[in-house]
C-alpha cells in the first residue's frame, strides 16, 4: 500500500503557526486558480537513539526552491534563514516524536493574474505542512510499473527541473493511465522516446554491476535522493554511477530498478509493463542502497551528518 502523509493540526502559513482549519488561502490566488506555485517535499526522522528529530538535506531542498522561484522570476515571500526557522517552528509547535514528510511551498497570491510576476504585481507567500508517514509497504515488496502513453513535459515548455505544482499535471495524467490499467505507477518517456522519471520521483537502473540513471537532461527533476543514492553507489563499489540517456528497451533488460525520491526514499521496481525485471524479485544492490539510504539519513552514515538538521 502506498503510505500517505497523515495531516497534522498545526501548520505554518505566511508568518505564523496556526490551526490547519485556520490556514486559508483565497480562492483568489493564483495559486489555487492556475496552480501558480513551486515547492519542495522533505522528510525529517526521528532517532530513538538521540531522541531527535532531524531534517533530512534541509539546505539542498531550500536551494532547489530558491532555484524554481529564480526561474519562474518569483519574488520570493522570505528569506532562506525566515523558512529555514519556520520549518524549525513547525516542526516543534506539532511535537513530532515520528517520521515526518512535509511540503514547503511558495505560492502566488492574489492580484495581477497568469501574466503577473514582479512585487508590484502580485503577491507571493508561503506555507508548510505535512506529518507522520512510514515508510511504504512498496519499499519492500516493489513496484509493478508501466510506460506510460503521455510524454515527460520538457525544458522548453513546462521545465521538469522547476517543482511547480502545475508540473504534475503531466504525472496526474501518466498515474491515472498507470493505475487505471492495473500498474501502481508509470515510468515516463521524453518526447524523444527516452526513459525520463517516475511521475513523483527517479527512476535507476542496474545493468551489469552499474548504476545507472537518465542524465538531468533527459526531463527530470534535479532529484536529491537520486544525487545521494549516485554518491553511495561510487562509495560503496568503488566505481561512478551513469549519468546518461536511458533507452526504453534497456528496462526490460535491466538486472534490477529502482525509484527514488523523498517520499519514494529507495523503492524497489520489480516490473515494467508486465516483463520482471531481473528475475522478478527486489535486486541485491537495490536492497543494499536502500540500506545505505536508510543509514545516511538516519544518521548512521558520517559522511552525511551535515546534512541532518536537529529540531529539538
Ligand atoms: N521527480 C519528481 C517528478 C518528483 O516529484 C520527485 C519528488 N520531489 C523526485 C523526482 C525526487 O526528488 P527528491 O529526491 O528531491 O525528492
Amino acid at each position: 500500500m502506498v503510505s500517505e502523509t497523515s495531516p497534522t493540526k498545526k501548520v505554518w502559513l505566511d508568518g505564523n503557526v496556526v490551526a490547519a482549519e485556520d490556514a486559508n488561502i483565497s480562492i483568489y490566488t493564483e495559486s489555487a486558480m492556475r496552480g501558480a506555485n513551486v515547492y519542495e517535499g522533505l522528510r525529517a526522522y526521528w532517532s530513538e537513539s538521540r531522541a531527535n528529530l532531524y531534517i533530512w538535506k534541509l539546505e539542498d531542498h531550500l536551494a532547489r526552491l530558491f532555484q524554481s522561484m529564480k526561474i519562474m522570476r518569483m519574488t520570493p515571500p522570505y528569506s532562506r534563514q525566515v523558512l529555514r526557522e519556520a520549518i524549525l517552528e513547525w516542526a516543534r509547535a506539532n511535537e513530532f516524536r515520528e517520521n515526518v514528510h512535509f511540503r514547503l511551498v511558495a505560492y502566488f497570491g492574489k492580484g495581477g493574474g497568469f501574466r503577473a510576476f514582479r512585487s508590484d504585481e502580485i503577491e507571493t507567500g508561503a506555507w508548510i505542512a505535512g506529518g507522520p508517514r512510514k515508510h511504504d509497504d512498496h519499499v519492500r515488496h516493489g513496484l509493478n510499473l508501466c510506460v506510460s502513453s503521455w510524454r515527460r513535459i520538457t525544458d522548453d515548455s513546462s521545465p521538469p527541473r522547476v517543482k511547480a505544482g502545475a508540473n504534475y499535471q503531466n504525472s496526474r495524467l501518466a498515474a491515472m493511465e498507470a493505475r487505471t490499467n492495473g500498474y501502481d505507477d508509470a515510468i515516463i518517456l521524453t518526447p524523444d522516446g527516452k526513459v525520463s522519471e517516475s511521475t513523483g520521483a527517479s527512476l535507476m537502473l542496474v545493468r551489469d554491476g552499474i548504476l545507472v540513471s537518465p542524465n538531468v537532461t533527459s526531463g527530470i527533476l534535479e532529484s536529491i535522493t537520486r544525487q545521494v543514492l549516485l554518491e553511495l553507489f561510487e562509495r560503496q563499489y568503488g566505481t561512478p554511477a551513469q549519468e546518461r540517456t536511458v533507452d526504453r528497451t534497456e528496462l526490460y533488460i535491466a538486472d534490477e530498478a529502482l525509484i527514488c525520491g523523498s517520499a519514494e526514499e529507495a523503492t524497489p521496481v520489480v516490473s515494467v509493463d508486465r516483463i520482471p525485471i531481473g528475475d522478478g524479485l527486489v535486486g541485491p544492490m537495490t536492497q543494499q542502497l536502500q540500506t545505505l539510504f536508510y543509514a545516511a539519513a538516519r544518521g548512521d552514515d558520517p559522511n552525511y551528518s551535515a546534512d541532518l538538521t536537529p529540531v529539538y
